[in-house]
């Protein structure tokens, strides 16, 4: 499969993020900002690095920017200059174009002008932090250690019918599934290709950043 090309405008916390995931994850990745200093610390990071304001549709088109399949608007404070950046991507024919809205009102107007998507990561993220505050897929937990625990975890459809080794989770998250318990049954040791059955209870043991990243991948 050809690599995607994406472009990012915006290096601040969430622009810079999504940048670095993109280009872990082998994409080929144009990193603009107006401010020089932030363009130099992803030099050596993106694919190209440019220093261009972007509400200048001269310097946008001269950047080739309508042949990137994704552009990704990550400009947040200058509410102002993230809609006027959309507006002439969208009118340069840029197919898929993400914005990040700063509030409801800015979303709202982003989609007006045709963003394709809107994400809106602090909102969002403050959800997904209470959820995980009230999480049910942790029924148990047992500290070892500060870092380190064994915790039971509920199985969900997302992991249901799959071996343990196609899900990978020692190489992904640095956790070992030490049992499952299948109704009255406990399964110690389980091996590679045991199949995990619906309403299965796994016992984990790992650090428990890697258990919150497992738990936050299982959703
Ligand atoms: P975050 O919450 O993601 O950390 P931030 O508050 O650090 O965002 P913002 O003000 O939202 O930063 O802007 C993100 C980046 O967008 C900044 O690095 C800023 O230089 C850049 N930026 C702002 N306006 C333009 C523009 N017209 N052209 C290119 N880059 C811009």
């Amino acid at each position: 499969m050809k690599e995607q090309e994406f472009a990012v405008i915006g290096l601040g916390r969430f622009g810079g993020s999504v940048c670095r995931e993109l280009v872990d994850l082998g994409m080929e990745v144009m990193a603009i900002d107006s401010d020089e200093d932030r363009v130099n610390l992803f030099s050596n990071i993106a694919t190209h690095a440019v220093i261009a304001d972007s509400t200048d549709e001269t310097v946008l088109k001269s950047l080739g920017i309508r042949n990137f399949d994704h552009v990704i608007v990550a400009i947040g404070d200058d509410i102002k200059a993230s809609i006027l950046t959309t507006v002439i991507l969208k009118e340069l024919g840029v197919k898929n174009v993400t914005a990040k809205a700063q509030d409801e009102y800015h979303g709202k107007v982003l989609e007006k002008i045709g963003a394709d998507h809107i994400v809106h990561p602090e909102r969002d993220m403050g959800i997904r932090i209470a959820n995980k505050i009230v999480s049910h897929s942790i029924l148990d937990y047992l500290e070892l250690s500060d870092e380190y625990s064994i915790v039971e975890i509920r199985t969900n459809t997302k992991i249901a019918g799959k071996t343990i080794v196609k899900l990978n989770i020692r190489a992904k998250y640095g956790i070992n599934i030490v049992a499952i318990k299948r109704g009255n049954e406990v399964i110690a040791s389980p091996q590679a290709d045991d199949i995990i059955k619906e309403d299965d209870i796994l016992i984990i043991i790992g650090a428990d950043e890697n258990i919150d990243k497992f738990e936050r991948w299982l959703g």
